[in-house]
C-alpha cells in the first residue's frame, strides 16, 4: 500500500471527548469515525486490524473443533418469546418493527436463533456434539457507551454455542473454548485471566469471564498473581482428550480470581499477601455453562442411544474483536503512539522513503517496498511529499512493528535504516541485509 493513495485521516491534535489512551489513538490513527453514540465506522486502517483479531479467533475456534456459520443480525421477536427473554432482556435490546408490524430486534446474542437451528436439523445423540459459530454485529443499547468501540453499541462477536447429550460431554465443550480461548488472548499477545463470573441474563451454573488487568477497566477483579507467569496450552493440544482438557481447566482454576459479584473476601485474604492481585479489568471474553436453559422452552431435544427423548446441554461463549482492538492498545501504546503485537499489526513493514524524487531513494525504496511485498509480508510505503518527522511520527502513531528508513545520506553509503518499533532499536544495514531480514 502507497501512502500517497491510501485513505488513512490521521488528526494532529488529540481529541477532547477520548477519555481513554486506546480511544484517543485510534482517532488520531485514523481508525475509527464516530456516527452516533457507540456506532462506529471502520476505517481503512482499523478494518485491518479488527479483520487480523478476527481471523486469529477463527483460526482458534475451528482448532477447537467448533464450526462457523453467519446468522443474520436482525431476528423476530418470536423467537425470543419462545425463550421468555423478549420481555426479560429489557432496555438494552433494540427492538424494531417491520412494514407489516411486526417485532423485529437487532440481536445482543444468539442463544434462541442457534437453538432454532439446531432443533431443526439435529434429530439423533449421533449428531453430537456440535459447536456453531459465528462472528457478527450485535446491537446492545448500553445505557453508557463510552470509551469507543471498548464499550459500543454495535459491536463486533464472536459467538460460539455449544449442543451435547448431556452435562459430562457438554463440560468438555465447556473446556474446550476454556482451553481456545487461553490460546486465542496468547495468540493476541494479552495475559487474559479466566476469573470465576455471574451467569447474567444469559443464565446457568458455570461461567467464567476472561480478563486483561488494565487500570481504565470497567471491572473490579481480583486474583493470584502466578496466573500472569502460567504456561499456555500448545497448538498441538488435543481438543478430543476428556481428561488433557480437564487438566487445563483444573490448573487454570487452581487459584483464586474471580471478579467483583463473585468476590469471596476470605479466600482471597488466604493468598500469601505480596501474591494478591487486586485490579481493574477489561472484559473480553465470557463463556457460560447453562444446561437446558434453552433447549427446554424451545424444545430442542434428540434421540438418545435408548430410544429416548433427551433435551440438549448447552453452553455460549462469547469473545469481542472490537473491544479487543481497544484492549490491545491498552496494552501497547507509548508515547509516540501504539505498538502492536506482530501477527495483529495494519501492516508489518513500512518503509520510508525520506526524500521522495531523489532517484536513488526512490529506487531504494520501491526495491523494498516490491520486494518484501512479494515475499507475502503486509507493506506500507510512505511515498507522500512530507517532512522526515512527519514520517516517522506516522510511522510510529499507527504502530508498524518494522521500519525501514531510506534516505540519501544512509544510501550513499549504501545503508538504510532498520527500526524496531517496540523498544526503538535502530541498526544500519545494506539493502540486500535488509531484504534478508525478512525471509
Ligand atoms: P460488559 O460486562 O462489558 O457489559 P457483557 O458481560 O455484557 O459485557 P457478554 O454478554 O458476556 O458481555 O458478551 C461477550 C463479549 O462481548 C464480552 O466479553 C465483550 O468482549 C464483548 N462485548 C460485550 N458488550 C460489548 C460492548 N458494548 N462493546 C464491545 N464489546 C462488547
Ligand atoms: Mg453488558
Ligand atoms: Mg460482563
Ligand atoms: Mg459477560
Amino acid at each position: 500500500m502507497r501512502l500517497s493513495r491510501y485513505f488513512l485521516p490521521i488528526l494532529r491534535d488529540t481529541p477532547k471527548e477520548a477519555e481513554i489512551v486506546s480511544h484517543r489513538l485510534m482517532l488520531r490513527a485514523g481508525m475509527i469515525r464516530q456516527q452516533s453514540a457507540g456506532i462506529y465506522s471502520w476505517l481503512p486502517l482499523g478494518l485491518r486490524v479488527l479483520d487480523k483479531i478476527s481471523a486469529v479467533v477463527r483460526e482458534e475456534q475451528n482448532r477447537s473443533g467448533a464450526i462457523e456459520i453467519l446468522m443474520p443480525t436482525i431476528q423476530s421477536a418470536d423467537l425470543w418469546r419462545e425463550s421468555g427473554r423478549y420481555d426479560a432482556y429489557g432496555k438494552e435490546m433494540l427492538r424494531i418493527k417491520d412494514r407489516h408490524d411486526r417485532d423485529m430486534l437487532y440481536g445482543p446474542t444468539n442463544e434462541e436463533m442457534v437453538t432454532e437451528i439446531v432443533r431443526s436439523y439435529v434429530k439423533s445423540y449421533k449428531d453430537l456434539p456440535l459447536n456453531l459459530y459465528h462472528i457478527q454485529w450485535k446491537f446492545r443499547d448500553e445505557v453508557r457507551p463510552r470509551f469507543g468501540v471498548m464499550r459500543g453499541r454495535e459491536f463486533l462477536m464472536k459467538d460460539a454455542y455449544s449442543f451435547d447429550l448431556d452435562k459430562e460431554s457438554a463440560r468438555h465443550a465447556y473446556n474446550r473454548m476454556f482451553t481456545a480461548y487461553l490460546r486465542t488472548f496468547t495468540r493476541l499477545g494479552l495475559k487474559a485471566i479466566p476469573m470465576r463470573a455471574d451467569t447474567g441474563p444469559i443464565g446457568g451454573d458455570l461461567s467464567h469471564e476472561f480478563i486483561v488487568l488494565a487500570s481504565t477497566g470497567e471491572s473490579e477483579v481480583f486474583c493470584h498473581s502466578d496466573y500472569l507467569t502460567f504456561d499456555t496450552p500448545a497448538a498441538d493440544t488435543d481438543f478430543d482428550s476428556v481428561s488433557g482438557l480437564q487438566g487445563i481447566f483444573d490448573k487454570w482454576t487452581s487459584l483464586y480470581a474471580a471478579t467483583e459479584e463473585m468476590h469471596d473476601k476470605a479466600a482471597f485474604e488466604a493468598i500469601p499477601e505480596d501474591k494478591r492481585v487486586s485490579a481493574r479489568g477489561i472484559e473480553v471474553g465470557h463463556i457460560f455453562y447453562f444446561g437446558t436453559k434453552y433447549s427446554e422452552p424451545m424444545g430442542a431435544s434428540v434421540t438418545g442411544p435408548d430410544g429416548q427423548q433427551v433435551l440438549l446441554h448447552g453452553g455460549s461463549y462469547g469473545i469481542g474483536p472490537s473491544r479487543l482492538v481497544a484492549a490491545l492498545i491498552e496494552a501497547g501504546h507509548d508515547e509516540g503512539g501504539i505498538v502492536w503485537p506482530d501477527e495483529i499489526a495494519p501492516f508489518d513493514i513500512a518503509v520510508l522513503n525520506l526524500k521522495v524524487g531523489d532517484a536513488a531513494t526512490d529506487a531504494a525504496s520501491e526495491q523494498l517496498y516490491k520486494g518484501l511485498a512479494a515475499k507475502g509480508y503486509d507493506m506500507v510505503y510512505d511515498d507522500r511529499d512530507e517532512r522526515p518527522g512527519g514520517k516517522f511520527a506516522t510511522a510510529d502513531l499507527i504502530g508498524i512493528p518494522w521500519q525501514i528508513i531510506v534516505g540519501p545520506k544512509g544510501l550513499a553509503e549504501g545503508k538504510v535504516e532498520l527500526k524496531r518499533r517496540a523498544g526503538g532499536e535502530r541498526e544500519l544495514v545494506s539493502l540486500e541485509a535488509a531484504l534478508a531480514r525478512f525471509p
